[in-house]
């Protein structure tokens, strides 16, 4: 039987490749997409033929009880946020409506419209914040810094809730930092991939960077969707950390992007104030013993490899590729 699937943020990073990822498993996919004067379709163009758009948004919960009538999913996954953490401190109320009530209004959804789906919520590291030990697991304790990660805390336990209390097949999906060639240049990853591409090509004499000894866990975005599918191919819900087990600072990653076009990074790098943060989470790092015990899920790309991969892509959307 065919499986359908419903996927907010289906223009975001990781919808875009779930939804390759369940095109590659045989599924019938529906994509919740808001309104927009402008096109935000760009990363699913060329999935436009194989995926449904519906309408619909997280602020408003007869959109969401429509597209679940009409798609009928078997899996509801929820992608959709404001996803930015500085941007979460200029515009904490909207952070909190998409991030954290926007979980309240499809779970209540689903609940009335399709209590037999199962449903993946997009939880977040940034909900231990300044956390208790390192690495964490699924029981450190939540400590969120930011009103990203406290929108995340609360989207993350009203899922266990309804999983509690309604019986629904509801699992959290605990992500640390993840990154592609889709990710946005905002993000330190693909600012730096971007930044040494441009400076190999010419198209740029410097790189601005905030604190270079800031820690991540990175992980790669396809490895990612990966176990949030597999997470809801279990026959009970349950919660998961999803990342790289392994921790790489920002000085690293600028060393190792520089490296990949032959320079040496400390002619190009400045830092600048304006991009250090203030509150900064410290010591991310995801101890991924459970996922890789049950669900045999593993990482299938190494730091040092998606450094490779973006930066070449980047080169080669520049204009530059070998
Ligand atoms: P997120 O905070 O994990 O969602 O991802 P980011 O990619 O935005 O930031 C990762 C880390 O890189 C943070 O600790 C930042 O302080 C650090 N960082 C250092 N320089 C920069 C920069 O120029 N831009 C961004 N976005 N982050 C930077």
């Amino acid at each position: 039987m065919v499986k359908t699937a419903l996927i907010t943020g289906i223009t975001g990073q990781d919808g875009s490749y779930l939804a390759e990822h369940l095109l590659t498993q045989g599924y019938r996919i529906f994509g919740l997409v808001r309104r927009s004067s402008s096109s935000n379709l760009q990363r699913i163009s060329h999935l436009l033929g194989n995926v449904e758009i519906l309408p619909g948004d997280l602020l408003d919960q007869p959109s969401l009880m429509d597209a679940i009538a009409q798609a009928q999913p078997d899996e509801i996954y929820n992608l959709a946020s404001q996803s930015y953490v500085p941007l979460s401190w200029t515009q904490p109320s909207l952070t909190a409506e998409y991030t954290g009530l926007g979980v309240a209004r499809l779970l209540d959804s689903i609940r009335r419209c399709k209590p037999d789906a199962h449903f993946y919520q997009a939880s977040s590291s940034e909900v231990f914040g300044q956390p208790s030990e390192s690495p964490q697991t699924e029981d450190t304790a939540f400590r969120p810094r930011n009103p990203y990660g406290t929108a995340k805390t609360y989207g993350h336990w009203l899922t266990v809730n309804y999983r509690q209390h309604y019986g629904l097949y509801a699992c959290c999906g605990i992500t640390y930092t993840h990154e592609s060639p889709r990710r946005g240049a905002e993000f330190v990853f693909r600012k730096i991939t971007q930044g040494a591409a441009k400076i190999k090509l010419g198209l740029a004499q410097e790189l601005k960077l905030g604190n270079l000894d800031a820690r991540r866990d990175w992980c790669y975005a396809p490895d990612a969707v990966q176990a949030m599918w597999l997470m809801m191919q279990q026959p009970e819900p349950d919660d998961y950390i999803i990342g790289s087990g392994e921790t790489h600072s920002v000085r690293e990653l600028v060393a190792c992007a520089f490296g990949v076009v032959g320079l040496d990074w400390q002619d190009y790098v400045t830092v600048d104030p304006e991009f250090y943060r203030p509150d900064e989470a410290v010591q991310l790092v995801g101890c991924i013993d459970k996922i890789r015990r049950k669900l045999q899920w593993e990482p299938q790309h190494s730091f040092e490899k998606m450094v490779e991969v973006m930066v070449r892509h980047d080169l080669e959307l520049l204009g530059g590729g070998e």
